[in-house]
């Protein structure tokens, strides 16, 4: 039987990293496995900081960040997941790596078990596809920085069982989160909104409609978005941008969501945003 109080959680990147982050901070054991021991590494220290953090603010008690730090255990084995009876995946967005990942976790995790996939972008059907119980795959998407958004979107794939998505709905809940239903389709709802929504701010860039900054105060005065539409693309990364354009073009088969050509220029540049130190915008170096 697995052991419902244990999550596997598969990547320690930024998304891995929170979603190990919440699952201990709500009381459950953690397995987080990478297979980059570094990354687990940078992964426990990142928890360790945003953890500290929450004690500054009186989220968390001393005694509870001390907790929930000790129910993360870092592994690089896959077999050490065999107790859990959720699996999160969180590697790096590639379908043939996450194909690969669910083969291994459909051999390793007791029969009854959840597999879970924290995908921005890939089909859930389809990676459900590649096991025996894809009744019990689903989507979790959880939103940067995982321990501070609420939402969750539980995406049900096209042979997602009900019980499964209970399951999920309410383990969303108990980590503090608040999930909201959303069918298997590019870009989801949260990515096959927004982006077309960047898009269209770089494309009023390109024809000089406004400047970056300018197009930013549009919507942080005039619609209250907490950040313009420009500075939250440097925020997520233009490569993953481009990218998640291109997958709503595939999918969705409209070119009206190709990348805007300056998008794509600056990819080609490395001007990625935040983590490269330019993008619509310039960062001091880390
Ligand atoms: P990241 O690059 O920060 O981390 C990915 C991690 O996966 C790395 O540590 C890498 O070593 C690890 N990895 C690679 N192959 C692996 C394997 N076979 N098994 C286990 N780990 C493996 O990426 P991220 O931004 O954390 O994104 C992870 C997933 O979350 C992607 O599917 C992405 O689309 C999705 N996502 C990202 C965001 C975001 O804002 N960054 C938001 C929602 C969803």
């Amino acid at each position: 039987m697995p052991d419902t109080k244990t999550i596997a959680v598969l990547g320690a990147g930024t998304m891995g990293n929170g979603i190990a982050h919440v699952c201990a901070r709500s009381g459950f054991n953690v397995l987080l496995f990478d297979v980059d021991q570094k990354a687990l590494y940078r992964g426990l220290d990142t928890i360790r900081i945003n953890i500290a953090r929450e004690v500054a603010k009186e989220k968390l008690t001393q005694q509870q960040a001390d907790d929930a730090r000790s129910r993360i255990t870092l592994t690089t084995n896959l077999k050490d997941l065999a107790p859990a009876a959720l699996a999160i995946e969180a590697a790096t967005e590639r379908f043939e790596i996450k194909a690969e990942i669910f083969r291994d976790l459909d051999r390793i995790l007791p029969t009854e078990a959840i597999l879970a996939t924290n995908t921005s972008s890939i089909s859930i059907t389809r990676i459900a596809g590649v096991t025996k119980r894809p009744e019990q795959v689903i989507g979790m998407h959880f939103f940067n920085p995982v321990p501070v958004m609420k939402l969750v979107e539980v995406i049900r794939g096209l042979q997602t069982s009900q019980a499964t998505f209970d399951t999920v709905h309410s383990l969303s809940q108990q980590l503090g989160k608040s999930p909201v239903e959303v069918n298997d389709a590019a870009g989801f709802v949260s990515n096959r909104v927004l982006m077309p929504l960047i898009n269209e701010a770089i494309y009023s860039v390109m024809e000089g409609v406004a400047t970056a900054e300018a197009v930013d105060q549009v919507f942080v005065l005039g619609m209250s978005h907490p950040m313009g539409p420009l500075t939250l693309a440097d925020f997520i990364g233009l490569d993953v941008c481009a990218d998640i354009m291109r997958v709503l073009a595939d999918g969705l088969g409209n070119p009206k969501y190709n990348p805007c050509p300056l998008l794509v220029r600056m990819v080609d540049a490395g001007w990625l945003g935040r983590k490269s130190g330019r993008g619509f915008y310039t960062y001091p170096p880390k």
